[in-house]
């Protein structure tokens, strides 16, 4: 598909422990594409094989069976890892692992001076990042004295100076306070809307998924679901029987609907309830 970023066929990932023979299927014949410009949320709880699909998308881990495909370049093609690496970006959850350097711009620095990009370009695209993630007056710091809200946009300027077509975020709110965890999705938002970079984005936070366009929702290795954020928290039931919660205001209106008010079942936001009400 040629408006596709990320198409993924047939791919299953078996981790096999060494001196065992225990193979754990982490990911179990799993086709999704991702669109360019798409803003694509993975859920599932813990151990559904979220992280070990976000590591096949960018080349990190190769699939056992089936391929998956970079901007139509296979992530098994030894040649071209580098460059399917700079196309999809990742951003992980602790900043702290992510963060190399002792002043913010040389850490934003990092990936394109790897990259051999002339100093001159470095300079603006260090720049542009850190504009974007709005850090700029922070150009100078030392990353270990910010909040962790600021480490991971610093982080993300990190990706972002690169210049990846898509970026990969594997729960980058799971360790922050909800002022760090607001500021990311800011940030994330205006990279999808603003920027027009592919967003995958693994969360265990539902009230983050309901931006997205489109869900997918894994469980023991598979995709159990799939759709825009209002048809999958419609399920209300569905969701709870894979062990998952629907966001606090879609539940609400599911239990007033159970008491017999008339609300509409695919409530996402406050605004949508009041109205409704
Ligand atoms: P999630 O990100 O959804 O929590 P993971 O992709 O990390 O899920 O893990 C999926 C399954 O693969 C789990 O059962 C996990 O224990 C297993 N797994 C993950 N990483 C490894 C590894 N390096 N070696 C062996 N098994 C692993
Ligand atoms: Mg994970």
């Amino acid at each position: 598909m040629a408006d596709a970023m990320i198409n993924i066929e047939n791919v299953t990932y078996e981790y096999s422990s060494i001196g065992e023979d225990s193979h754990l299927i982490a990911v179990k014949d799993i086709n999704i594409s991702v669109k360019k410009g798409e803003y694509l949320v993975v859920l599932g709880h813990n151990g559904s094989g979220k992280s070990t699909l976000a590591k096949l998308m960018n080349g990190l881990l190769l699939p056992t069976k089936g391929n998956v495909y970079v901007n139509n370049i296979n992530t098994k093609d030894e040649e071209k890892i580098w460059n399917i690496r700079q196309t999809a970006g990742m951003v992980f959850q602790n900043p702290d692992n992510q963060i190399v350097a002792t002043i913010v711009e040389e850490d934003v620095a990092f990936g394109p001076e790897n990259q051999g990009i002339p100093p001159l370009e470095i300079r603006e695209r260090v720049d542009k990042a850190l504009e974007i993630v709005e850090m700029t007056e922070y150009k100078k710091h030392a990353p270990h004295l910010l909040s962790g809200g600021q480490k991971q946009r610093v982080a993300i300027a990190g990706i972002l100076a690169m210049k990846p077509e898509c970026i990969i975020l594997d729960e980058p709110t799971a360790m922050l306070d909800p002022t760090g965890r607001k500021e990311i999705i800011k940030t994330i938002k205006k990279l999808n809307k603003e920027e027009e970079k592919t967003i995958v984005h693994i969360t265990h936070f539902m009230d983050e998924a309901v931006e997205a366009d489109r869900i997918m929702v894994m469980e023991q290795g598979e995709i159990v679901m799939e759709g825009r954020p209002r048809e999958i928290f419609s399920q209300v039931e569905k969701i709870k029987e894979l062990g998952l919660d629907v966001p606090q205001v879609t539940e609400l209106a599911y239990e007033l609907k159970k008491e017999g008010i008339k609300v509409p079942i695919d409530i996402l936001t406050i605004e949508e309830l009041v109205n409704a009400l």
